[in-house]
């Protein structure tokens, strides 16, 4: 059921895979009464990550891309490939002080207080066609602070992808309208 398909068909075959049997959920973690969807056990497993990315990457098959722009950290590992499935660019998304050239930065809420994250201003140029990943999205907070990364970028965005959302918090309410795809919904 799970063997890798190396003639392109492993989406088909990923339409019958329960990808969340794959999450682990691991209570109070990072802090108390928060639920983590860990997707380590995923990514460990071949041939599942490599459905997911088909699953995530099917969506944009006749959508131009010209970059998908990851956040970190996991964010990272779905996007990169991701951007190598859907053959385009990867601009990373990094938290404050990781990234050398000149920056634009967004602030995010955190539980308490406020981070930043910031992108080399040369990283989309006016009018290119980016797709927003990260791993999860939940309040939806970190996805909006991208949005306005690349609104200064006057980049075009062509949609947000999620390996999963949190639908409870109703995060994607915070992405005025940007067509979203999670595979996973909890
Ligand atoms: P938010 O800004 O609230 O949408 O949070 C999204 C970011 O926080 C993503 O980069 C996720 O990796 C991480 N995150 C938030 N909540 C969870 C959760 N319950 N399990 C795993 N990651 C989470």
């Amino acid at each position: 059921m799970l063997e890798h398909n190396t003639s392109g068909g492993s989406q088909e075959i990923g339409q019958s895979v329960d990808f969340k049997s794959y999450c682990r959920d691991v209570l109070d973690f990072p802090k108390q009464g928060i639920i983590f969807r860990d997707i380590t056990n995923l990514l460990k497993n071949g041939p599942v990550f490599m459905m997911a990315i088909d699953a995530m990457a099917l969506p944009y098959k006749d959508t131009m891309v010209d970059a998908v722009v990851a956040i970190e950290a996991r964010g990272f590992i779905i996007g990169a490939a991701l951007a190598y499935r859907l053959g385009c660019g990867l601009v990373p998304v990094r938290k404050q002080g990781k990234l050398p050239w000149q920056v634009y930065q967004a602030a995010y809420d955190l539980e308490y207080g406020q981070d930043h994250l910031e992108v080399h201003q040369d990283a989309v140029v006016p009018g290119q066609r980016v797709l927003i990943v990260d791993d999860v999205i939940a309040t939806g907070g970190t996805a909006a602070a991208v949005i306005r990364l690349i609104k200064e970028m006057r980049g075009k965005i062509v949609g947000a992808a999620f390996l999963a959302e949190l639908t409870a918090l109703n995060g994607t309410e915070k992405l005025l309208g940007i067509p979203v795809f999670s595979l996973i919904k909890y």
